[in-house]
C-alpha cells in the first residue's frame, strides 16, 4: 500500500483538531470551521477554513498551523487551504457543500431532526414540525430512521397499523394525522429490529426510502436515531439530506455533544439549519417561572458556532400527555400556545432550509 492511499479523511480531521479553534478554544473540525476536505489523486489535500466573518482577522495563524500539520503528514504532496468568512450575522448564508447520496424520487425536500444524546424530545419533535408542516399546506411525511427504537408508531397512536402493498412491490405509507409515515415498528417486532447488525439497519433504511410510494411530497421530516457516533457517519452519507435540525436541552453537558453534531453534519455535508432548545424552561402553576436545566445555553451555542436558533419550547404537560395519547398536540390542538410555538419554529425551519440552498459565501484567497 502506498502512503497516498493511507491516507483518510480521518486522519486529516484528527490531525486539524491538535490545533485550537481561536474562537471556541476546541479543535479545528471539531468546532466546524473545516469545509470542503478533499484528498487529491496526486496528494495534494484541499480545504476551506470558515471563520466567523468578523473574526476572520484571528485565523491567520490557525490557517498557518493547519497547513504545516498537513504537510508533514505521510503521503501529502501539498495542500491548499482556503480561508473564508462567512458572515456571522447571517449565519444562514453558510456554503453548502455537494450532495453525495441519492435522492428519494418525487421528495422535494429531506429534512432530518437530530439530537446528540436520547430523552430530550427529538421524537416528539420530529412528529408535531411534520404536522406542522402539513398545516402550513406542505404535503409531509415522516420517517422514523430509529429502526432500534422506532417511536414514531406510539406518537402518532399507528402501533396497531400495517403498510399495506403498493404497485411496482412498494409499500403505502400509512397515513396519520394528514402525514404519510413509515417506521420500523409497523414491519416487524420490535425485538428483532434491536438484534439487527449495521449494515442491516442501513440497508432497511435505505427500503424505507426507496421501496414506499411516498411521492408526491414536499417535505420528509427524518426522525434520526440519538447520538453522533461513527455509525451516524455512514448512515448520514447515504441520505440526501436538505438540512439537519438539532434538538438540545439547555444544560451544559447536553450542549458539548451539540457541538460534535455540527462537526459530524459538516463531514457528511449536510446544512445545518440551526438549533431547537427544548425544555428550556417551566411555568408553575403559581406564575414561576422555572429553569429546571439551566437557562440560554442551546441559544448561545447556535450563535457561538453561527448556526441559526429556531426557536424553544418549554416543559409542557399536555404536550407529554398528547405525546403519551398518540395524537399530536399541533394535529388536535392547533391553537394550544405550545402548537403555535410549533408553527413558528417549522416557519423558520422553512425559511432556514430556502437559504441553505442559496448560497452567499464572501471568500478571501490568503
Ligand atoms: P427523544 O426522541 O429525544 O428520545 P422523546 O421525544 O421520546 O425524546 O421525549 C422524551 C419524553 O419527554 C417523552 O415522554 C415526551 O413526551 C417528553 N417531552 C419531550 N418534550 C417535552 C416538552 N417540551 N414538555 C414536556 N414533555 C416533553
Amino acid at each position: 500500500m502506498n502512503n497516498r492511499l493511507a491516507l483518510t479523511r480521518e486522519t486529516i480531521l484528527t490531525r486539524l483538531d491538535a490545533i485550537a479553534d481561536p474562537l471556541t478554544g476546541l479543535g479545528l473540525a471539531a468546532a466546524g470551521r473545516i469545509q470542503g476536505l478533499t484528498i487529491r489523486d496526486d496528494g495534494r489535500i484541499v480545504f476551506t477554513i470558515e471563520a466567523p466573518g468578523d473574526a476572520i482577522d484571528r485565523y491567520g495563524e490557525a490557517r498557518n498551523a493547519a497547513e504545516q500539520a498537513i504537510r508533514a503528514l505521510k503521503g501529502v504532496t501539498g495542500a491548499t487551504i482556503v480561508l473564508t468568512a462567512h458572515n456571522a450575522a447571517s449565519p444562514e448564508k453558510r456554503t453548502p457543500a455537494p450532495r453525495a447520496a441519492e435522492g428519494v424520487a418525487g421528495v422535494r425536500d429531506l429534512i432530518a431532526v437530530a439530537s446528540a444524546k436520547g430523552g430530550v424530545g427529538k421524537s416528539t419533535i420530529a412528529v408535531n414540525l411534520a404536522c406542522a408542516f402539513a398545516r402550513l399546506g406542505a404535503k409531509t411525511g415522516l420517517l422514523d430512521v430509529d429502526v432500534y427504537g422506532p417511536s414514531a408508531p406510539t406518537l402518532l397512536g399507528t402501533q396497531s397499523a400495517r403498510p399495506a402493498p403498493a404497485r411496482d412491490r412498494k409499500l403505502a405509507p400509512v397515513e396519520a394525522w394528514g402525514l404519510k409515515t413509515m417506521s420500523i415498528g409497523y414491519l416487524v417486532d420490535a425485538d428483532k429490529a434491536m438484534m439487527w447488525r449495521g449494515p442491516m439497519a442501513t440497508s432497511a433504511i435505505r427500503q424505507m426510502l426507496d421501496d414506499v410510494t411516498w411521492a408526491p411530497l414536499d417535505v420528509l421530516v427524518l426522525d434520526l436515531p440519538p447520538g453522533t457516533g461513527d455509525a451516524h457517519l455512514t448512515l448520514l452519507q447515504r441520505l440526501p439530506l436538505s438540512g439537519v435540525v438539532m434538538v438540545s436541552t439547555p444544560q451544559e453537558m447536553a450542549l458539548a455533544d451539540v457541538r460534535r453534531g455540527f462537526a459530524l453534519f459538516e463531514k457528511t455535508a449536510a446544512p445545518v439549519l440551526g438549533v431547537i432548545e427544548n425544555m428550556a424552561w417551566f411555568d408553575a402553576p403559581d406564575g414561576t417561572r422555572l429553569y429546571p436545566f439551566g437557562e440560554g445555553g442551546a441559544r448561545r451555542t447556535a450563535e457561538e458556532a453561527g448556526v441559526p436558533f429556531l426557536g424553544a419550547l418549554p416543559l409542557d404537560q399536555r404536550l407529554r400527555e398528547a405525546s403519551d395519547a398518540g395524537a399530536p398536540l399541533v394535529a388536535t390542538e392547533p391553537d394550544h400556545p405550545m402548537s403555535r410555538r410549533f408553527l413558528d419554529i417549522t416557519a423558520r425551519v422553512q425559511g432556514a432550509a430556502l437559504n441553505a440552498a442559496k448560497p452567499a459565501p464572501v471568500i478571501r484567497f490568503e
